[in-house]
């Protein structure tokens, strides 16, 4: 598999500039709350030689706690939308909002890094997404994986220029999804385990920017990297036909090896995997997924030396 990155133009570009930006979906609550505390307590997130903001990025949605009013915000971000005038739905217009407030993306406005906060009700511990390589994210996510152990590393390579993903407003991006958690309430485990990783972030990048800055020695890493989504079985009707298996379920970064059980239909009859390679299943059984038709995102494991 080759995860190559592509070449950056500087190896070590400065990074003042950074956007959080919580509650883009309304009911993940951690980002939420941290968003609202951080609106209080500014002083948390200072760092010399950073300058860092906080968005809420969907407020209807956070205060009726549902992902989206109209429309899943963190898939408004393509060129369709954002270049397209006023459409009078709620999302699409937040997202032109926000691409003038955090980007506007492609301009030399952009901020830095751009870091989008997520919860899942998948069981994925503390997974760092992130869809643009290059040698600032690997040092970041092997500094940020060092520092909390139920951190997960996940490459959904992702064109930044026509990307759906609210991140791809900044010149990096980063994602952190936080699970299991039921979608409208919150764990106090992980809200303070993401925010710990938060301030991790910025004291990296902190670091990072000063002259004395010295390279940690490459750490080995797993990483799992996007492969596919795959759905439900589904009736001559659309409906779902079958459940995840018992055995997959809950089981995310765990290997599927070929033909094992993957799904359960309700006659009780075993679905088996298809697929002629392992994979590493995530967001297995997510909540918010089953009206995307996704059932899991398979992925393939490897290790780097970052
Ligand atoms: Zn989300």
């Amino acid at each position: 598999m080759d995860i190559t990155p592509p070449l950056s133009p500087l190896s070590h570009p400065e990074i003042r500039e950074i956007a959080i930006v919580g509650g883009t979906h309304g009911n993940e609550r951690s980002g939420v709350e941290l968003v609202r505390l951080w609106e209080k307590r500014p002083e948390l997130l200072r760092r010399p030689g950073l300058n860092v903001t906080t968005t809420l990025g969907n407020p209807r949605a956070c205060e009726a706690n549902r992902r989206y009013l109209e429309r899943d915000l963190n898939r408004c971000f393509a060129p369709e939308v954002l270049d397209a005038p006023s459409s009078g739905v709620l999302e699409e217009d937040r997202a032109r909002e926000l691409n003038a407030l955090i980007g506007p993306r492609g301009s030399d406005r952009m901020p830095d890094l751009c870091l989008d906060l997520h919860n899942t009700s998948s069981n994925m511990g503390l997974t760092i997404i992130f869809n643009v390589l290059d040698h600032f994210v690997e040092k970041l996510v092997a500094h940020l994986a060092a520092n909390e152990p139920k951190a997960r590393l996940y490459y959904q390579p992702v064109d930044p220029t026509t990307s759906e993903f609210l991140p791809s407003l900044g010149r990096h991006d980063l994602t952190i999804e936080a699970g299991p958690q039921h979608h409208g309430t919150l764990c106090a485990d992980l809200h303070s385990r993401m925010e710990a990783m938060t301030y991790e972030m910025l004291d990296f990048c902190a670091a990072w920017n000063r002259p004395d800055f010295k390279e940690p020695p490459p750490r080995e890493l797993e990483l799992f990297v996007d492969w596919k989504n795959i759905d439900y079985p589904r009736d001559e009707n659309g409906r779902i036909a079958a459940m995840i298996h018992p055995g997959v379920d809950g089981m995310d970064y765990c290997e599927l090896p070929p033909g094992a059980p993957l799904f359960l239909d309700f006659d009780g009859r075993i679905v088996w995997n298809p697929e002629t390679e392992p994979a590493w299943p995530l967001f297995v059984n997510e909540q918010a997924y089953y009206e995307k038709g996704i059932a899991m995102t398979l992925t393939r494991r490897t290790v780097v030396q970052w």
